[in-house]
Protein backbone atom coordinates (compact mmCIF):
# COMPACT_ATOMS: atom_id res chain seq x y z
CA UNK A 1 0.00 0.00 0.00
CA UNK A 2 1.01 3.49 -0.99
CA UNK A 3 1.68 5.65 2.40
CA UNK A 4 0.55 9.38 1.47
CA UNK A 5 3.26 11.22 3.59
CA UNK A 6 1.51 14.49 3.19
CA UNK A 7 -1.84 13.45 4.88
CA UNK A 8 -0.06 12.45 7.84
CA UNK A 9 0.80 14.97 10.69
CA UNK A 10 3.63 15.83 12.94
CA UNK A 11 3.44 17.61 15.61
CA UNK A 12 7.30 19.15 16.41
CA UNK A 13 6.95 20.82 19.52
CA UNK A 14 5.70 19.21 22.68
CA UNK A 15 6.92 20.19 26.55
CA UNK A 16 6.79 17.74 29.26
CA UNK A 17 7.43 17.46 32.81
CA UNK A 18 11.16 16.99 32.41
CA UNK A 19 11.02 20.97 31.84
CA UNK A 20 8.05 23.11 31.97
CA UNK A 21 5.17 21.10 30.72
CA UNK A 22 2.37 18.92 32.90
CA UNK A 23 2.66 16.01 31.15
CA UNK A 24 4.63 12.60 31.22
CA UNK A 25 5.91 11.53 27.89
CA UNK A 26 3.39 8.34 28.05
CA UNK A 27 0.43 10.70 28.68
CA UNK A 28 1.07 13.16 26.11
CA UNK A 29 1.65 10.29 23.61
CA UNK A 30 -1.36 8.76 24.56
CA UNK A 31 -3.40 12.08 23.91
CA UNK A 32 -1.13 12.33 20.53
CA UNK A 33 -2.88 9.07 19.47
CA UNK A 34 -6.38 10.27 20.35
CA UNK A 35 -6.02 13.26 18.65
CA UNK A 36 -4.75 10.92 15.10
CA UNK A 37 -1.04 12.97 15.29
CA UNK A 38 0.92 10.21 13.38
CA UNK A 39 4.19 11.53 14.45
CA UNK A 40 5.63 13.67 17.51
CA UNK A 41 8.88 15.57 18.72
CA UNK A 42 9.67 15.90 22.21
CA UNK A 43 11.19 19.62 22.71
CA UNK A 44 11.56 20.53 26.10
CA UNK A 45 13.73 23.48 27.41
CA UNK A 46 17.54 21.74 27.72
CA UNK A 47 16.50 18.62 28.16
CA UNK A 48 16.08 15.11 26.47
CA UNK A 49 15.53 13.48 29.63
CA UNK A 50 12.01 12.66 27.62
CA UNK A 51 13.40 11.77 24.68
CA UNK A 52 14.00 8.02 25.42
CA UNK A 53 10.51 7.09 27.40
CA UNK A 54 8.91 8.78 24.38
CA UNK A 55 10.58 6.46 22.34
CA UNK A 56 9.39 3.70 24.12
CA UNK A 57 5.25 4.25 24.35
CA UNK A 58 5.53 5.66 20.38
CA UNK A 59 6.53 2.46 19.49
CA UNK A 60 3.79 0.81 21.23
CA UNK A 61 1.39 3.17 20.54
CA UNK A 62 2.53 3.11 16.55
CA UNK A 63 3.36 6.65 17.09
CA UNK A 64 6.80 8.03 15.27
CA UNK A 65 8.76 9.94 18.24
CA UNK A 66 11.69 12.26 16.30
CA UNK A 67 14.75 13.04 19.00
CA UNK A 68 14.12 16.64 19.64
CA UNK A 69 15.20 19.53 22.05
CA UNK A 70 14.59 23.07 22.72
CA UNK A 71 17.83 25.27 22.97
CA UNK A 72 18.04 28.42 24.73
CA UNK A 73 20.39 30.92 22.84
CA UNK A 74 21.23 34.18 22.57
CA UNK A 75 21.98 36.36 19.48
CA UNK A 76 22.73 40.28 20.28
CA UNK A 77 21.01 40.13 23.54
CA UNK A 78 17.99 38.77 21.82
CA UNK A 79 16.42 35.23 23.01
CA UNK A 80 16.25 32.78 20.35
CA UNK A 81 15.14 29.12 20.71
CA UNK A 82 16.81 26.70 18.77
CA UNK A 83 14.84 23.46 18.30
CA UNK A 84 17.07 20.04 17.49
CA UNK A 85 15.99 17.45 15.81
CA UNK A 86 17.51 14.16 15.02
CA UNK A 87 20.70 14.27 17.43
CA UNK A 88 22.56 11.66 18.74
CA UNK A 89 20.51 12.29 22.03
CA UNK A 90 22.75 9.99 24.11
CA UNK A 91 25.78 11.59 22.82
CA UNK A 92 28.06 12.50 26.35
CA UNK A 93 29.20 15.67 25.59
CA UNK A 94 25.68 16.77 24.88
CA UNK A 95 24.35 15.73 28.12
CA UNK A 96 26.85 17.12 30.03
CA UNK A 97 25.97 20.38 28.78
CA UNK A 98 22.10 20.33 29.07
CA UNK A 99 23.35 19.19 32.35
CA UNK A 100 25.19 21.90 33.22
CA UNK A 101 22.78 24.52 31.76
CA UNK A 102 20.10 23.08 33.54
CA UNK A 103 22.24 23.39 36.97
CA UNK A 104 22.73 27.28 36.07
CA UNK A 105 18.71 27.44 35.38
CA UNK A 106 18.51 26.37 39.05
CA UNK A 107 20.94 28.98 40.23
CA UNK A 108 19.01 32.02 38.17
CA UNK A 109 15.67 30.26 39.73
CA UNK A 110 17.29 30.94 42.99
CA UNK A 111 17.90 34.74 42.29
CA UNK A 112 14.85 35.38 40.89
CA UNK A 113 13.13 34.03 44.25
CA UNK A 114 15.66 36.35 46.14
CA UNK A 115 14.09 38.81 44.21
CA UNK A 116 11.12 38.34 44.92
CA UNK A 117 11.84 38.13 48.72
CA UNK A 118 13.22 41.02 49.11
CA UNK A 119 9.43 42.49 47.60
CA UNK A 120 8.67 40.44 50.40
CA UNK A 121 6.69 37.70 48.63
CA UNK A 122 7.22 34.50 50.71
CA UNK A 123 8.48 31.99 48.65
CA UNK A 124 11.18 29.46 48.88
CA UNK A 125 13.02 27.83 45.84
CA UNK A 126 11.81 24.81 47.26
CA UNK A 127 8.11 26.38 46.53
CA UNK A 128 9.34 26.52 43.23
CA UNK A 129 11.11 23.12 42.72
CA UNK A 130 7.98 21.29 44.10
CA UNK A 131 6.20 22.63 40.81
CA UNK A 132 8.71 20.97 38.70
CA UNK A 133 10.17 17.22 38.00
CA UNK A 134 13.44 16.61 39.67
CA UNK A 135 16.01 16.70 37.48
CA UNK A 136 13.63 19.17 35.41
CA UNK A 137 15.31 22.35 33.59
CA UNK A 138 13.44 25.15 35.93
CA UNK A 139 12.17 28.03 34.47
CA UNK A 140 10.10 30.98 35.01
CA UNK A 141 6.85 29.21 34.63
CA UNK A 142 7.65 26.87 37.82
CA UNK A 143 7.82 30.27 39.70
CA UNK A 144 4.43 31.70 38.33
CA UNK A 145 3.11 28.32 39.41
CA UNK A 146 4.78 28.54 42.91
CA UNK A 147 3.15 32.53 43.06
CA UNK A 148 -0.15 31.24 42.15
CA UNK A 149 0.10 28.59 44.65
CA UNK A 150 1.14 31.48 47.31
CA UNK A 151 -1.99 33.60 46.11
CA UNK A 152 0.54 36.43 45.44
CA UNK A 153 -0.90 36.36 41.52
CA UNK A 154 -4.57 34.99 40.65
CA UNK A 155 -3.42 33.63 36.93
CA UNK A 156 -0.18 32.36 34.89
CA UNK A 157 -0.07 35.83 33.31
CA UNK A 158 -0.65 38.02 35.83
CA UNK A 159 2.81 36.65 37.24
CA UNK A 160 4.80 37.15 33.84
CA UNK A 161 2.71 40.56 33.70
CA UNK A 162 3.93 41.38 37.48
CA UNK A 163 6.82 40.04 37.87
CA UNK A 164 8.50 37.41 35.31
CA UNK A 165 8.08 38.81 32.34
CA UNK A 166 11.34 39.90 30.51
CA UNK A 167 12.50 43.11 32.35
CA UNK A 168 9.99 42.83 35.06
CA UNK A 169 10.79 43.37 38.67
CA UNK A 170 11.96 39.70 39.64
CA UNK A 171 13.49 39.00 36.41
CA UNK A 172 16.96 37.49 36.01
CA UNK A 173 18.31 36.67 32.52
CA UNK A 174 19.96 33.16 31.95
CA UNK A 175 23.53 32.63 30.66
CA UNK A 176 22.12 31.90 27.50
CA UNK A 177 25.25 30.29 25.12
CA UNK A 178 25.42 31.81 21.35
CA UNK A 179 23.03 30.55 19.24
CA UNK A 180 25.82 29.62 17.03
CA UNK A 181 26.81 27.55 19.81
CA UNK A 182 23.46 26.25 20.21
CA UNK A 183 23.63 25.21 16.20
CA UNK A 184 26.56 23.09 16.50
CA UNK A 185 25.69 21.44 19.72
CA UNK A 186 23.08 20.29 17.59
CA UNK A 187 25.22 19.81 14.17
CA UNK A 188 28.28 17.89 16.31
CA UNK A 189 25.03 15.30 17.25
CA UNK A 190 24.57 14.22 13.91
CA UNK A 191 21.32 16.78 14.04
CA UNK A 192 19.26 19.55 12.13
CA UNK A 193 18.28 23.03 13.83
CA UNK A 194 15.34 25.06 13.42
CA UNK A 195 14.75 28.87 14.59
CA UNK A 196 11.68 28.12 16.74
CA UNK A 197 8.74 30.57 16.45
CA UNK A 198 10.15 33.84 14.74
CA UNK A 199 6.99 35.18 14.70
CA UNK A 200 6.71 38.92 14.64
CA UNK A 201 10.29 39.62 16.62
CA UNK A 202 13.08 37.69 14.50
CA UNK A 203 12.34 38.84 10.93
CA UNK A 204 14.37 40.99 8.47
CA UNK A 205 17.99 41.46 8.70
CA UNK A 206 17.84 39.34 12.22
CA UNK A 207 16.18 36.43 10.54
CA UNK A 208 18.73 36.63 7.95
CA UNK A 209 22.00 36.55 10.15
CA UNK A 210 20.23 33.68 11.99
CA UNK A 211 20.67 31.74 8.58
CA UNK A 212 23.85 32.50 8.28
CA UNK A 213 24.83 31.48 12.02
CA UNK A 214 23.99 27.75 10.24
CA UNK A 215 20.47 27.03 11.10
CA UNK A 216 19.13 24.29 8.81
CA UNK A 217 15.10 25.32 9.21
CA UNK A 218 12.42 27.64 10.30
CA UNK A 219 9.64 26.36 12.64
CA UNK A 220 6.98 27.79 10.00
CA UNK A 221 3.50 26.76 11.92
CA UNK A 222 3.24 28.18 15.79
CA UNK A 223 0.25 28.91 17.79
CA UNK A 224 1.41 32.64 17.77
CA UNK A 225 2.21 32.52 13.72
CA UNK A 226 -0.63 33.99 11.91
CA UNK A 227 -1.10 33.57 8.07
CA UNK A 228 0.91 36.50 7.37
CA UNK A 229 4.25 35.31 9.36
CA UNK A 230 3.88 31.44 7.69
CA UNK A 231 3.84 33.13 4.49
CA UNK A 232 6.53 34.98 5.21
CA UNK A 233 8.73 32.41 7.21
CA UNK A 234 7.77 30.00 3.85
CA UNK A 235 9.41 32.54 1.28
CA UNK A 236 12.21 32.91 2.99
CA UNK A 237 12.44 28.79 3.65
CA UNK A 238 12.10 28.76 -0.32
CA UNK A 239 14.77 30.99 -1.13
CA UNK A 240 17.10 29.88 1.25
CA UNK A 241 16.72 26.00 0.66
CA UNK A 242 15.94 25.68 4.59
CA UNK A 243 13.74 23.11 5.87
CA UNK A 244 10.56 23.81 7.60
CA UNK A 245 9.62 22.72 10.83
CA UNK A 246 6.01 23.01 13.18
CA UNK A 247 4.25 21.92 15.84
CA UNK A 248 1.68 23.26 18.79
CA UNK A 249 4.04 23.66 21.77
CA UNK A 250 1.91 22.67 23.81
CA UNK A 251 3.03 22.98 27.30
CA UNK A 252 -0.38 21.10 29.51
CA UNK A 253 -2.11 23.47 31.92
CA UNK A 254 -2.19 26.72 30.07
CA UNK A 255 -4.69 28.49 29.10
CA UNK A 256 -5.91 27.64 24.79
CA UNK A 257 -3.83 24.12 25.19
CA UNK A 258 -7.28 22.21 24.51
CA UNK A 259 -7.32 24.25 21.44
CA UNK A 260 -4.01 23.92 20.24
CA UNK A 261 -3.23 20.09 20.86
CA UNK A 262 -3.96 18.33 17.36
CA UNK A 263 -4.20 21.21 15.10
CA UNK A 264 -1.07 22.61 14.80
CA UNK A 265 1.54 20.23 12.43
CA UNK A 266 3.22 19.92 9.17
CA UNK A 267 2.56 16.76 7.06
CA UNK A 268 5.09 13.79 7.65
CA UNK A 269 6.51 14.81 4.16
CA UNK A 270 8.37 17.14 5.64
CA UNK A 271 9.81 15.06 8.26
CA UNK A 272 11.09 13.36 5.28
CA UNK A 273 12.64 15.92 3.55
CA UNK A 274 14.56 16.58 7.06
CA UNK A 275 15.95 12.96 7.33
CA UNK A 276 16.53 13.22 3.02
CA UNK A 277 18.87 16.48 4.18
CA UNK A 278 20.62 14.58 6.59
CA UNK A 279 20.90 11.10 5.45
CA UNK A 280 21.08 10.93 1.71
CA UNK A 281 24.73 12.24 1.18
P1 LIG B 1 12.61 30.61 30.91
O1 LIG B 1 13.19 29.68 29.87
O2 LIG B 1 12.78 30.12 32.29
O3 LIG B 1 13.10 32.02 30.72
O4 LIG B 1 11.04 30.64 30.68
C1 LIG B 1 10.57 30.94 29.43
C2 LIG B 1 9.18 30.38 29.27
O5 LIG B 1 8.28 31.17 30.04
C3 LIG B 1 8.71 30.51 27.81
O6 LIG B 1 9.02 29.35 27.09
C4 LIG B 1 7.22 30.69 27.98
O7 LIG B 1 6.62 29.41 28.10
C5 LIG B 1 7.08 31.40 29.32
N1 LIG B 1 6.94 32.86 29.17
C6 LIG B 1 7.89 33.77 28.94
N2 LIG B 1 7.38 35.03 28.91
C7 LIG B 1 6.05 34.89 29.12
C8 LIG B 1 4.98 35.81 29.22
N3 LIG B 1 5.16 37.14 29.08
N4 LIG B 1 3.74 35.32 29.46
C9 LIG B 1 3.55 34.00 29.60
N5 LIG B 1 4.52 33.08 29.52
C10 LIG B 1 5.77 33.50 29.28
FE1 LIG C 1 8.16 26.32 27.74
FE1 LIG D 1 10.17 28.49 22.79
ZN1 LIG E 1 8.56 25.45 23.37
Amino acid sequence: MQINYDSLKADLHLHTFYSDGKLSPEELIQRAKLSGLDALSITDHDSVEGVEEAMHYGRINDIEIIPGVELSSEYKGQEVHVLGYFMDYKEPRFLHYLASFREKRLKRAEKMVERLNSMNIKITIDDVLSKARGNAAIGRPHIAFALMAANVVSNYNEAFFKYLGDNKTAYVKKPNISTAEAVKLISDTGGLSFVAHPGKTIRDNLIIELIEQGVDGIEIIHPSHTRDDIAYFLDITGQYFLLESGGSDFHGGRMNDDLIFGNYYIPVSKVNAMKNRLFSN
